[in-house]
C-alpha cells in the first residue's frame, strides 16, 4: 500500500508547486537581473525590496521561504521523482558563493555609480506589475525567452545533480537567509527552528532519507544540534518521524 504523505506536508507540497505557477506573475521581483538594473539606475525595485525582506523574515523565521513558498523550491520538489541523488553538501554547497559575492559587490558599486538610490519603482521591469508580459520597449517574447531561461536553469541544474540541486549550487537568495540564519545563530535571540531529543530517537534514519536538502538529520538529532545553514525548516523529518523526536519551536535555542 502507498504510504499517504502527511497533512503538513501536502499543504506545503501544495504551497510551493502553486508558488510555481505563479512565477510568470512572480518571477521579476525574485529576479537577480532586475537588482541590477534597479542599482544602475538608483531605483529601488521589486526584486530589492524581496531580497532584503527575505534577509529580515530569516532573522526570525530561518528558511521558511525556501521550505514553504519559494517558486525555484516548487519546481525542485516536482522533479524530485527523476533523480533522488543525494548531495554531498561540502562539495557544492560553497558554489552558490561563488555567483552571489561578485553579484552583491556588482550591485554596491552600480548603485555607487548611479549617486545611491533616488526613487522607488516597486514594478521596475514588469508591465503593470507581472513579469511575463509585453512592453512597448520589450515584445513578450523577449519575456517567454527569459522565463523558460530561468525554468530551464533550475530544472537542468536540478534534474543534473539531484535533490534540490538548484538551492545548493545557484542559488542568489539563499545567501540573503544564510546570512540572516548566522546572524541569529551568533546571537541567538527567539526565532522558529528544529529542536530534537535525542533520547527518544530509535536510529530509523527515516529523518535523514527524506530531507529534501540531504541534511545527515539522523546525526544533528543524536547531536541534539539543528542548526544548519541549509536546513530549509520544510518540516519533511518532523512530520515523518514515529518516534516524535523532532519538532518545530519558536524559543531561543537552550545552550
Ligand atoms: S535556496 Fe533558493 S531556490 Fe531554493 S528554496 Fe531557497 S530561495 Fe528557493
Ligand atoms: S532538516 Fe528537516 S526541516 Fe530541515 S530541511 Fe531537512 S527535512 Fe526539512
Amino acid at each position: 500500500m502507498v504510504k499517504q504523505i502527511p497533512l503538513r506536508q501536502r499543504i506545503r507540497k501544495a504551497l510551493v508547486i502553486i508558488a510555481f505557477l505563479s512565477f510568470p506573475l512572480t518571477m521579476n521581483y525574485l529576479s537577480p537581473y532586475v537588482i541590477i538594473d534597479g542599482a544602475s539606475q538608483g531605483i529601488i525595485n521589486g526584486s530589492l525590496v524581496m531580497f532584503g525582506l527575505m534577509f529580515l523574515s530569516s532573522l526570525f523565521l530561518g528558511r521558511l521561504w525556501c521550505g514553504w513558498v519559494c517558486p525555484a523550491g516548487g519546481l525542485q520538489e516536482m522533479l524530485e521523482p527523476l533523480n533522488r541523488t543525494v548531495l554531498n553538501g561540502k562539495r557544492v554547497d560553497w558554489v552558490k558563493w561563488l555567483v552571489w559575492i561578485p553579484w552583491i559587490f556588482m550591485i554596491f558599486w552600480l548603485a555607487l555609480q548611479a549617486g545611491g538610490y533616488h526613487s522607488i519603482n516597486l514594478f521596475l521591469d514588469t508591465q503593470n506589475g507581472i513579469s511575463v508580459a509585453g512592453a512597448a520597449d520589450r515584445p513578450i517574447e523577449i519575456a517567454y525567452i527569459i522565463y523558460y531561461g530561468v525554468v530551464a536553469l533550475i530544472f537542468g541544474v536540478t534534474v543534473w545533480l539531484g535533490k534540490r540541486g538548484f538551492c545548493h549550487t545557484l542559488c542568489w537568495m539563499a545567501p540573503f537567509m544564510m546570512i540572516g540564519l548566522w546572524l541569529r545563530n551568533r546571537l541567538g535571540w527567539p526565532s522558529l527552528r528544529l529542536q530534537a531529543d535525542s533520547k527518544v530517537c530509535t536510529d530509523c534514519k527515516t529523518c535523514t532519507r527524506g530531507c529534501p536538502m540531504s541534511l545527515d538529520v539522523n546525526a544533528m538529532v543524536q547531536a541534539q544540534n539543528m542548526r544548519h545553514l541549509e536546513c530549509i525548516l520544510c518540516g519533511t523529518c518532523v512530520d515523518n518521524c514515529a518516534a516524535r523526536a523532532i519538532g518545530y519551536t519558536f524559543s531561543s535555542e537552550k545552550k
